[in-house]
């Protein structure tokens, strides 16, 4: 029962696959048929051969010589034809699911992404695939069992043909034993016994693999994280810094004989089942070769059949063991495949929705927060706590609190990274989940507190694709006071030659881009998006105070008559903003422009004395 439904998953994966290379599965089929009857060729001519060299039948002897070498050696040419088409369209084909895992996380709501869910399921799926549980070694092990079963079935055949031969003895106790009847019943008697006793060690034997299979799959997974971490550059930095490495390469150590030991365990498992598959196989050519033997005695068969018959009865042995051994090993693999699906299974939570949205010239949107309260998964505590709000357009708004306020939970939620927990926020009216997701991301220039910059080229990086428009990305370049490297656009941070990228490095110069200058470039990639909402979370904190200020100037020629939301610690930035939002414990408690809220004398007006104190006694 458990071994049809890991069958069942096996086809259902296969048939998931199946549109990316239809011709794979009649290939397989057809690679199975060649391998299985090909060994029978020399079998059968074995008799031939062996009768006319009997028979003194030389020259026929070489005739069915010269046949026998010319079909096996063209059986052989063709199966290994097919079998290399199939492992080139099979590592094809893996590495397009090995692609579409890859892809799968850019598709998933980002709340799953944040809370871990998915990158523990897609480093499951990676180091499975890379261990055992490729695509390519199902379809190998499917080819594999038909082969068996093709080859099963005519030796099978041959058996059959050797059980109901007629014995001529003059000794009656050997036609008794040569008997139809006995034979069959001698033959099945000890092959299923063998197969009883070697299935049941295959069965312990995997059992006993499977029980290593979650651990080993953790330190491998482990393994490849602390050699990533030897790899990274800022990794490096901060293992350097705090004479870190020493307690990471014994980590590194223990995880590798922990590893180790796996398999050396997994390995004596392997020992004792392939002593048992050998120790049943050798009683089983012992019982071939009496069997025949006892038959040419009889008069049953000729002498010249002697090898093709004891070679039918031991295929036959072979590959009923080659079928047990395979719905083991199937399991095996499907252990190791379950991790895959169970990732390319992940679904969205969040609606999706379908609406387009309007697009227009003068950047006219409204957004309202309409009484939003938020808590984050698994957290029982509410970040934002009955928010309401307008966002005017066309406007510069800015976003303060003290740490924790719950400004850059404001942020993600408005770019629907999350979904609001009560309350919702509306586009023009409308729920933004209605509208379509990627239509409404289009709207939003963001960068983040943690931006990420690719290991692309700086134009690369600029535009976010490998098609850029060279002047737009020159003129956001020189917005953002970085016009100094438009030379360097396409120096090429993409030819890697192989070697892991480091972020923000300049392959031709191997320079570095220092933090400031990759925060730059960060908001000269938003400037080129062109969304109608430009969204900064502390924009300026890795600038210096020169770079800081020249932003803040040119605000108005960067943003244009976009709306402008960002949020900064820096309540100097806020006098640029004609409207301050200031939040506290998830609450928006004022609101205003600069003025207004200094006359308050409230959070906001502590913040800036504070600050301004700080300044002057500095
Ligand atoms: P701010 O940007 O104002 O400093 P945040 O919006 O980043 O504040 O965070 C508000 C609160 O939410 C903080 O108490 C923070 O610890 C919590 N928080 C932020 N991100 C997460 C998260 N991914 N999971 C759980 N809590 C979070």
């Amino acid at each position: 029962m458990q071994m049809l439904k890991t069958h069942n998953k096996a086809f259902k994966i296969m048939k998931r696959f199946h549109y990316l290379d239809h011709s794979i599965g009649p290939l397989i089929i057809l690679l199975g048929i060649v391998r299985g009857v090909v060994p029978f060729i020399p079998i059968v001519f074995s008799k031939y051969i062996l009768s006319s060299v009997i028979d003194k039948q030389y020259k026929e002897a070489l005739y069915y010589s010269i046949a026998m070498s010319l079909l096996f050696c063209g059986g052989c040419i063709i199966s290994e034809w097919i079998k290399k088409i199939v492992t080139d369209k099979n590592s094809e084909l893996s590495r397009k699911i090995e692609d579409i895992i890859h892809q799968k996380p850019l598709g998933l709501d980002y709340e799953s992404i944040e809370d871990g869910k998915v990158i523990g399921s897609y480093t499951s799926a990676i180091s499975a695939l890379k261990y055992k549980g490729s695509y390519q070694q199902l379809v190998s092990k499917y080819s594999e069992l038909l082969q068996s079963i093709v080859s099963f079935l005519v030796a099978i055949g041959l058996t059959l043909q050797l059980c109901v031969s007629v014995s001529i003895s003059e000794y009656k106790i050997l036609n008794m034993v040569t008997n139809p009847v006995v034979c069959v019943a001698l033959i099945l008697v000890v092959i299923l016994g063998m197969m009883g006793v070697t299935g049941k060690a295959v069965k312990w034997s995997q059992n006993k693999i499977s029980e290593l299979f979650e651990v080993k799959l953790d330190s491998e997974r482990r393994f490849a994280y602390l050699c990533r971490m030897f790899r990274d550059e800022e990794m490096i930095k901060t293992i350097q810094a705090y004479e870190a490495g020493k307690s990471i390469s014994n980590l590194l150590k223990d995880t590798s004989k922990h590893i180790k030991e796996n398999y050396k365990n997994e390995g004596k498992y392997w020992i004792c089942e392939n002593v048992i598959k050998a120790s049943s196989g050798g009683i089983i050519v012992v019982l071939a070769y009496s069997l025949v033997a006892v038959k040419v005695l009889a008069g049953a068969i000729g002498i010249g059949a002697f090898l093709k018959y004891s070679q039918a009865v031991i295929k036959m042995n072979e590959s009923l063991l080659a079928v047990i051994v395979f719905n083991h090993e199937i399991g095996d693999i499907m252990r190791y495949m379950d991790k895959l699906t169970e990732f390319l299974d992940m679904e969205n939570k969040f609606e999706t929705g379908s609406i387009p949205v309007e697009k227009r010239s003068d950047h006219q949107y409204k957004i309202c927060f309409e009484d939003v309260w938020f808590k984050y998964p698994g957290s029982d505590e509410y970040v934002l706590k009955g928010v309401s709000c307008e966002i005017n357009s066309n406007q510069k708004s800015a976003l303060v609190g003290p740490n924790g306020a719950g400004k850059s939970t404001f942020i993600k939620l408005l770019s629907r990274l999350y979904e609001p927990t009560k309350g919702r926020i509306t586009l023009n009216g409308v729920d933004i989940k209605k509208y379509d997701y990627k239509e409404y991301l289009s709207l939003f220039s963001v960068v983040f507190q943690d931006f990420g910059l690719f290991s692309f080229s700086l134009g690369e990086n600029i535009s976010s694709s490998v098609e850029l428009q060279k002047k737009k990305v020159k003129e956001c370049l020189t917005k953002t006071g970085l016009e100094k490297y438009e030379d360097r656009l396409d120096e090429g941070l993409n030819e890697m030659s192989g070697l892991e990228a480091y972020v923000g490095r300049d392959s031709s110069s191997s320079e570095k881009y220092s933090g400031g200058e990759q925060q730059k470039i960060a908001i000269a990639r938003a400037l080129y998006k062109d969304g109608a909402f430009v969204i900064l979370d502390e924009p300026t904190a890795a600038l210096d105070p020169i770079s800081e200020y020249e932003i803040y100037q040119n605000f108005d020629s960067l943003v244009g008559n976009k709306t402008c939301i960002y949020i900064s610690h820096r309540m100097s930035s806020c006098r640029f903003c004609s409207d301050i939002i200031v939040l506290n414990d998830g609450n928006i408690v004022e609101r205003g422009n600069h003025e207004q809220l200094i006359k308050d004398e409230k959070l906001y007006c502590d913040m800036w004395n504070a600050q301004a104190k700080y300044y002057t006694a500095s």
